[in-house]
């Protein structure tokens, strides 16, 4: 039976959630999903897919993109190619994912958001999801895919019983590039994550000096400061602020989002929040898309008039 490959990105052992969007995708492709995992990987889920392999190495090896191919290697000769390759839209998924394609010549399709199951057409984004653009493999060969998160994830279905497993022998170590060490950043002093409402801030508010004005609206209505990654490049806000995939992963009660258009790098970061609510000057801001409660105004004003009532009440 012809089947869809993915491969799953681990990071100290635990099996990301960003996975259950490959997973989610070749639901949708109508092919066997089989999983290839590094064999110390934590909390995978048995049910949502077909089969897994176990890789025997550890998470170092398995990220190595020179590895990976030997792993890769190993798999087609024992179980053929498969129709999909799928890997994660991330830093070390598209990675590997590139190396892999030059490697084995393969047709990679990257950052997938959409597939039209009537085409067999694979969509990505452009300009912050502005425009779209659609494409297939026309190649009779293994296509690989790079799946952007929070895409596919809802169609990842569970099966009645757990997968069956097999176990593959430790790749050919290569000695080119060695994985070092993860360095944790330094303990922030606050934790974006753990607040249950986010007032989060993107370029729209116009320069740091306004960023104070933002500070004194999150504290009257008892949340916590927030914002996108420009913010942070232009030094507004710290770091340890930034919401977004090189971000953090946030689900508050309430996130409201002031001056953000709702780039997909931000979204991913939020979307689980359980009440989105965007403000911003622009009716065509692709951050309502996502939002529960969208609001068209100007940021400042809005903010004046929130912390007015908020005081006032
Ligand atoms: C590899 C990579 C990783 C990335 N990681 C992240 C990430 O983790 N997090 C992240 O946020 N981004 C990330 N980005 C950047 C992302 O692509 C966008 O550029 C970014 O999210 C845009 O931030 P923004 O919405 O604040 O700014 P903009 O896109 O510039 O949007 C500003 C918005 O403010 C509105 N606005 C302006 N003035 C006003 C006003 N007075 N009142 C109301 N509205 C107003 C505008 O209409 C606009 O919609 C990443 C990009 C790359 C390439």
């Amino acid at each position: 039976m012809s089947y869809a490959l993915v491969v799953s990105e681990v990071r100290k052992n635990l099996f990301e959630e960003r996975n259950f969007d490959s997973i989610g995708l070749s639901a949708l492709l109508e092919r066997e999903a089989v999983l290839l995992v590094p064999e110390g990987a934590q909390n995978v889920n048995e049910t949502i897919v077909d089969r897994i392999l176990k890789v025997k190495a550890g998470e170092d090896l398995f990220l190595n993109p020179l590895n990976l191919t030997s792993i890769l290697e190993n798999v087609f000769e024992t179980h053929g190619k498969p129709d999909f390759l799928l890997f994660t839209h991330s830093a070390s998924g598209m990675e590997a994912a590139a190396y892999a394609a030059g490697y084995f010549s393969f047709p990679i399709i990257t950052d997938v958001s959409g597939f039209n199951k009537e085409t067999g057409s694979f969509s990505k984004s452009y300009y912050s999801d502005k425009i779209f653009g659609e494409f297939k493999s026309v190649l009779a060969r293994t296509c690989i895919l790079t799946v952007r998160s929070g895409s596919f994830k809802d169609h990842a279905g569970e099966r009645a019983g757990a997968a069956t497993t097999e176990t593959i022998e430790a790749p050919h170590a290569d000695e080119g590039r060695a994985f070092l060490e993860y360095v944790e950043e330094e303990k922030a002093a606050v934790d974006i994550t753990k607040a249950e409402l986010l007032v989060s801030v993107g370029r729209g508010i116009g320069s740091k000096d306004e960023v104070p004005k933002y500070e004194e609206l999150a504290k009257v209505i008892k949340g916590v400061l927030s914002c996108s990654r420009p913010v942070v490049d232009k030094l507004w806000l710290p770091k340890e602020r930034q919401v977004g995939t090189s971000g953090k992963t946030v689900k508050p009660k309430v996130y409201l989002a002031m001056g953000i258009s709702g780039a997909f790098q931000h979204i991913a970061g939020m979307q689980d929040s359980d009440c989105i609510i965007a403000v911003n000057r622009d009716p065509e801001a692709p951050i309502f898309q996502y939002a529960h409660f969208g609001i068209v105004a100007d940021v400042h004003k809005l903010r004046d008039k929130l912390i007015e009532t908020a005081k006032g009440s």
